[in-house]
């Protein structure tokens, strides 16, 4: 695939799945504007920009008043356009429901599913102009099947998806794609601080008995983001080895 000369924004990619998602839009030739809460999204910049690619950083909790706007407007002035939108920042916070205050539940929504909402309206203005863009939102396996002590992540994902429905047929006719993927177990810092015993659960419910990479997550995000997927929209992908089907 090839993104030379288009513009992809990857929300929380600082590490993870969207640090690979970033890397490899990069490495086919695409602007990446990466992003992270903190200024350390700038050594993994530099890192990036050490490897020969077309990077730059955005640092802000973009569920906070403000921050997503300035996120594109960063973009707009640093490359020039915007092709691509992939909503990947997110958290867990797990408790079980008896035990999950407000804060909780608010926090997640507000990182995993505001944050998203605030990035796609910022975003959508210039896509609208350029009557093209893909919207891709990172939801979860979760949030299709539930999981125990993750009520409020398991909503923010489902959530997503039906935002991901709405802005696909918000944007249909203005040549604007807007698709979810739903990861299963993947290896990250996220899953690496499950329990021993909740890991090994997952492992014995994945036919295909193991658990997937962020590269893995990150082809399908670059499919779906490339000219050979433009006939897909609304659609939520599941890549999690067979667990939900
Ligand atoms: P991760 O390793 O914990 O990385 C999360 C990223 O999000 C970091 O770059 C973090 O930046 C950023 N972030 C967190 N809060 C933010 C905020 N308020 N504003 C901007 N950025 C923020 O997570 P991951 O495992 O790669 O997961 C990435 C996405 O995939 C998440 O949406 C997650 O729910 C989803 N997912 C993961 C799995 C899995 O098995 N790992 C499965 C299904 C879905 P800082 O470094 O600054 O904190």
């Amino acid at each position: 695939m090839n993104f030379q000369g288009k513009t992809v924004i990857v929300t929380g990619s600082t590490r993870g799945i969207g640090n690979t998602i970033a890397e490899q839009f990069a490495s086919q030739g695409a602007n990446v504007m990466l992003s992270g809460t903190s200024d350390s999204v700038n050594t993994v910049v530099e890192n990036l920009k050490n490897k020969g690619f077309s990077v730059a950083g955005f640092a802000g909790d973009l569920s906070t008043p403000g921050a997503a706007q300035s996120l594109i407007e960063k973009t707009i002035e640093v490359f020039g356009s915007l092709d691509v939108l992939v909503n990947n920042a997110g958290i867990t916070c797990d408790k079980l429901l008896i035990r999950m205050e407000e804060e909780h539940w608010d926090k997640v929504m507000e990182i995993n599913l505001k944050s998203a909402f605030l990035c796609t309206k910022a975003a959508a203005r210039i896509m609208m102009k350029k009557r093209s863009g893909s919207i891709i939102n990172i939801s979860s396996v979760v949030g299709l099947m539930g999981n125990v002590g993750q009520a409020n992540y398991a909503a923010s994902k489902a959530g997503l998806i039906g935002f991901t429905k709405s802005v696909a047929r918000e944007f249909a006719a203005r040549g604007i794609t807007c698709n979810a993927i739903a990861p299963g177990f993947i290896e990250t810092e996220m899953t690496n601080s499950l329990s021993a015993e909740l890991k090994d659960n997952y492992l014995k419910n994945i036919p295909l008995g193991r658990y997937g990479t962020s590269s893995e997550v990150a082809e399908l995000v670059l499919f779906l983001a490339s000219d050979s997927a433009r006939y897909i929209t609304g659609q939520v992908i599941n890549i999690d080895g067979g667990l939900y089907m």
